[in-house]
């Protein structure tokens, strides 16, 4: 090895969905929504004046703040933006857990949460899922450098309902509680009610999910504004301009249409739940998800072989290749003509 290459920091990556190209796929393996962007968002991107680029960017996007906590009912210190929520968690690893004591997340989640723990070099600890996937909060009372989940849970879609949120938030005053809620427009209560109860709460969103935008890269946390101080703080030691200005401009359009995005979340939610029934008619067992996705298991075939006969006929979807999860796939719900073609074809 030489020198140089000592010093060269190792690191294990995440590694995101496929993004296969081509003609006729359907793309059902990361979680996207299969509907475009509001109208007004489009009209927006059309208009756009090249001049806009010359200059750099409000480095508070100010703009896009300012909407979400309107479109919320917050005050703009209780608001931060980065680049998808990404962006957001990994300044809030970097922010709020730097403990010697090891943060706790359960041991199936979003897989990103222990690269960047890594990367950081956070301790932590994986708490199991019970049988049904769900999140023991009991397991969360000890002591511990600070405590990260989504909700709903992801790969699994198990939405953990407020009384648990709020169970583990009473436990862990000492430390910041991070509520990853990627998922919560396709189902749940958001966590954003407690805001003002613990100011040790830090709620993190996405527009890739609910506002169809995830190629434009939006994430928000909410959380008092001690909190949000301290992640501002951090992203100004690392990068001013993490938000470009045509996504500030696109983000606050998306905010404008309020019964476009409901009318979204009620197309997918209508889509799951049928294709709950029809998965199960089909010999799958299907955890009962609260997000934009299902999670099945076939009582005879298995998920690998599934997972390649879908691939051939250009329909992707997500395994997961570790000990409790690998003979399940994760379905993205797509539209309704796209989840007809699922069923048609795997089997
Ligand atoms: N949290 C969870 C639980 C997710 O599944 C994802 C999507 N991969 C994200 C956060 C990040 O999404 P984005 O960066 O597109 O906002």
């Amino acid at each position: 090895m030489k020198a140089w290459e000592e010093n060269i920091r190792r690191v294990v990556p995440y590694v995101p969905g496929e993004q296969p190209q081509g003609e006729g796929l359907i793309k059902l393996n990361t979680n996207e929504n299969p509907y475009p962007p509001a109208p007004g968002v489009l009209k927006a991107l059309k208009n756009m004046d090249g001049q806009l680029l010359r200059k750099y960017p409000d480095p508070a996007a100010s703009e896009l703040v300012e909407a979400l906590a309107k479109f919320y009912g917050l005050k703009n210190h209780q608001v931060f933006v980065g680049v998808g929520s990404d962006d957001v968690l990994a300044m809030a690893f970097l922010t709020f857990f730097h403990s010697e004591k090891p943060i706790l997340f359960p041991d199936i989640t979003y897989s990103f949460y222990p690269v960047w723990a890594d990367l950081f070099g956070i301790p932590y600890e994986t708490p199991a899922l019970n049988q049904d996937f769900q999140i023991k909060t009991e397991d969360y009372y000890g002591e511990n450098g600070g405590v990260i989940f989504p909700n709903p849970n992801a790969p699994t879609g198990i939405y953990l309902p407020m009384k648990g949120v709020e169970d583990i938030l009473a436990h862990n005053q000492d430390v910041v509680v991070i509520v990853d809620e990627a998922y919560i427009d396709f189902g749940g209560t958001s966590a954003r009610t407690l805001l003002n109860r613990y100011e040790n709460l830090l709620v993190v969103g996405t527009f890739s999910k609910s506002r169809s935008m995830a190629g434009v890269r939006i994430g928000y946390a909410f959380g008092s504004p001690a909190l949000i101080k301290a992640m501002e703080n951090v992203k100004y030691s690392y990068n001013s301009y993490t938000m470009n200005l045509p996504s500030i401009r696109l983000g606050v359009e998306a905010l404008k249409d309020k019964d476009y995005f409901y009318r979204t979340i009620e197309k997918i939610v209508d889509t799951r739940e049928k294709a709950k029934v029809r998965f199960r008619e089909l010999g799958f067992q299907c955890l009962d998800s609260s997000a934009n996705f299902l999670f099945i298991t076939h009582r005879e075939r298995k998920a690998e072989e599934i997972l390649q006969a879908l691939r051939s006929r250009k329909i992707y979807v997500r395994h997961f290749n570790t000990p409790r999860l690998s003979n399940y796939l994760r379905v993205t719900i797509g539209t309704d003509d796209e989840m007809e073609a699922v069923y048609r074809n795997i089997l």
